[in-house]
């Protein structure tokens, strides 16, 4: 990654922020964009000797997503690679109880913000010639899960997306790859399980690993997938979750 410029929305916290973390390990000068714009977390990265930028965009806004992308090539000349991570949870209810907002917004930040981003983000690497993709569904994009009916079906999208983005663009050098994950222990996770005190018992029994994942054991999926290592992997969806998905 030494010498590439990439992005990871959603890098405040969680798995985005251990992705950041691990590009920037890898040699990648890193733009690390969120709702809020994650300064602290990219000050760490700086002052361990990486280079890291902090970048506030709601990828939800489209005309947001086109400037940070306009931002990213007029100071760093190219985007390499890009996570499209950001992401939000529907509050733990049946389908039919979910209101118009809360559906709203979760597609509008999970499946427009991939779709935003994914944009802008070919639209470059068309000009440059090439590039990495990579943006986060999860075990629920290829499973259901109860009481998330719009968040799964966002994360289920997010895969289709992909599929067909990257047959769209294979010729052109622009790999599309998602990365699903299982449980993995972040602060969303916490919000959920905090709320459902049962749910971590139920989890941890369902999940044949035993535990839930590490987010920097999505990072280490991720940084393959945006490698040359992964140079023929495409339009593919990489379960990481212990072995949850195919129990
Ligand atoms: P997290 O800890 O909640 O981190 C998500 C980050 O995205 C937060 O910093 C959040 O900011 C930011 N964000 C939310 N809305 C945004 C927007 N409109 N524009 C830009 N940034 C925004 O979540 P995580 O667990 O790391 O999850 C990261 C991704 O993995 C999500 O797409 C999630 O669906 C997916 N995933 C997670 C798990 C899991 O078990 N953790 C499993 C499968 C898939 P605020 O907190 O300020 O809103």
């Amino acid at each position: 990654m030494e010498g590439k410029v990439v992005l990871v929305t959603g890098s405040a916290m969680g798995i985005g922020l251990a992705c950041a973390e691990a590009f920037a390990k890898a040699g990648a000068t890193i733009i690390m964009a969120d709702i809020k714009k994650p300064i602290e977390q990219a000050t760490k990265l700086v002052e361990q000797g990486m280079k890291a930028v902090a970048y506030r965009c709601d990828v939800s806004d489209t005309h947001a997503v086109e400037e940070m992308i306009k931002w990213i090539v007029s100071n760093y000349g190219r985007l390499d690679a890009a996570l499209n991570n950001a992401g939000i949870q529907t509050p733990q209810r049946p389908m039919a109880e979910i209101t118009d907002e809360e559906f709203d917004r979760t597609v509008a930040v999970d499946f427009k913000g991939v779709w935003n981003c994914m944009r802008y983000e070919i639209k470059q690497m068309l000009v440059q010639g090439g590039g990495a993709i990579v943006n986060t569904s999860s075990q629920g994009g290829v499973t259901g899960f109860p009481g998330q009916a719009a968040y799964i079906a966002c994360k289920h999208a997010v895969i289709g997306l992909t599929r067909t983005a990257a047959i769209d663009y294979a010729a052109k050098g622009i790999r599309i790859n998602a990365v699903c994950p299982g449980v993995i222990r972040t602060p969303m996770a916490e919000e959920l399980l905090n709320n459902n005190p049962e749910l971590e018992k139920e989890l941890l029994r369902d999940i044949p690993a035993g535990r839930m994942g590490r987010p920097q054991e999505i990072a280490n999926a991720v940084l393959w997938l945006c490698s040359p290592e992964s140079s023929f992997v495409d339009g593919h969806a990489l379960l990481v979750d212990g072995a949850f998905s195919i129990h």
